[in-house]
């Protein structure tokens, strides 16, 4: 079944304030200090805390017994090596971040302990056994790793780093140090908040994202549609039993997916910019570090996002600038030619009229017809001032207007300047 995880009121988490303090302390984890009296060369367990036998998963009932032989795992680490010197030189010894593997066979975990070992000695000063104090430090270790990939996932944000390139690091590094395996998937919310796209999932199965890629969110759409419809964390324990997964069942069976825990990926003004899950082999619960662990890398990956949408932004304004900018630019040339054209047409018509001026005044003392011969069939009252022919042979006197028309618009016509001599000069040279 689903555990509605605690809901985050908070609007901004990304601002630090006591929420995101309490996630960090609770991804740092509280240490656990296991303490145990050995007494003898044999090095027996005499007495213990309570934090000692949670820690080899044995009854507290187990004293009086050689410690190697209550935690066979301690020779091979090492730990039985440094007891046998310690109680032969007594001389105390300190050593950091020994890992060691605890538990029974198919629960082993991997830890790390900071150990220091103390000489016990007699009133004679003899030494008669020793004190072991153990200090778990691999959640310790985990969370400072963690929290160094986070900073350096900021710092390519800031160096505005593609983003697929920053999410894809993120969920590698999230599932290389998880102390347990994890498999990482970010979904990027479409503009409208209705659908999820794929982000980045680097360890899960290519037909596995593809089947998941363009989702819509909603109620029990597994849990990344529902966390991203709720706007809130959505932990799904087990796959194989959740009504969330009925549609995907099937399909997180091929992928062999057992466990889902997302979180939904806000921007600081609240819109959904996607998902962050977590995925698990076998069904499983968060612990409150496990979830702190998502809410801190769902906020850097809200990070990333948002600034990749500025840069989109951006980049779209400036192209929309760009094309303004050519557009004023056709516009100024095409003005531009306008403007020579109608200087050219003024040009031209400036000096068609000195031509005929010139022409009529050459023609002044030329016999012709009383009225412009041009005016077609309704005629035309106005004074024949200018000859003119066209290549055919015809010839007629027209007044300035119809001349300058029949000029225009009829290519083969020309002003008749008997002055000029056409051809016969030629001839006759
Ligand atoms: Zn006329």
């Amino acid at each position: 079944m689903t555990t509605p995880a605690r809901n985050r009121t908070e609007p901004d988490a990304r601002v630090p304030d006591s929420a995101s303090e309490q996630d960090l302390r609770e991804l740092f984890g509280q240490s656990t200090a296991v303490f145990v009296s050995l007494a003898g060369p044999q090095h027996l367990v005499d007495t213990a805390n309570p934090a000692f036998f949670a820690a080899i998963g044995k009854d507290p009932a187990h004293t009086g017994i050689p410690l190697a032989e209550l935690v066979p795992e301690l020779i091979e680490h090492g730990v039985l090596a440094v007891l046998d010197q310690v109680y032969r030189t007594g001389e105390p010894h300190t050593s950091h971040a020994v890992p060691v593997l605890l538990g029974a066979r198919a629960h082993k975990v991997r830890s790390s302990f900071d150990f220091s070992y103390e000489p016990l000695r007699d009133d004679e000063g003899s030494v008669i056994g020793i004190r072991l104090i153990g200090v778990e430090t691999t959640q310790l270790e985990h969370a400072h790793r963690l929290m160094a990939e986070q900073r350096a996932l900021v710092e390519q944000i800031a160096r505005q780093a593609p983003l697929a390139e920053v999410l894809d690091g993120m969920a590698r590094a999230i599932e290389d140090l998880a102390p347990e395996q994890v498999l990482v998937s970010v979904l990027l919310a479409d503009p409208d908040g209705r659908h999820l796209r794929h982000g980045a999932a680097p360890s899960l199965p290519d037909f596995y994202n593809e089947a998941i890629d363009g989702i819509a969110t909603g109620e029990g759409v597994g849990s990344c549609g529902t966390a991203a419809h709720r706007r809130e964390p959505v932990i799904v324990t087990d796959i194989g039993t959740d009504p969330f997964w009925d549609d995907f069942r099937a399909l997180a069976g091929r992928a062999q997916l057992a466990a889902c825990w997302s979180t939904p990926i806000l921007a600081r003004d609240s819109t959904l910019l996607g998902t962050f899950a977590m995925y698990h082999r076998s069904p499983r619960s968060p612990q409150d570090s496990d979830l702190a662990l998502a809410r801190v890398f769902a906020d850097t990956a809200g990070l990333a996002i948002e600034r990749h949408h500025i840069e989109q932004a951006k980049a779209a304004a400036e192209a929309q600038a760009e094309a303004a900018r050519e557009e004023l630019a056709t516009a100024l040339r095409t003005e531009h030619q306008l403007r020579t054209e109608a200087e050219q047409r003024a040009e031209a018509a400036a000096e068609l009229s000195a031509r005929m001026h010139s022409a009529a005044a050459s023609l002044a003392a030329v016999p012709r017809p009383e009225h412009c011969e041009l005016g077609g069939s309704a005629g035309c009252s106005e004074p024949a001032e200018i000859k003119v022919a066209d290549s055919w042979g015809d010839a007629a006197w027209g007044c300035p207007d119809h001349v300058e028309h029949a000029l225009l618009n009829v290519s083969s016509v020309f002003i008749a300047n008997e002055d000029l001599g056409g051809l016969a000069a030629y001839r006759n040279r």
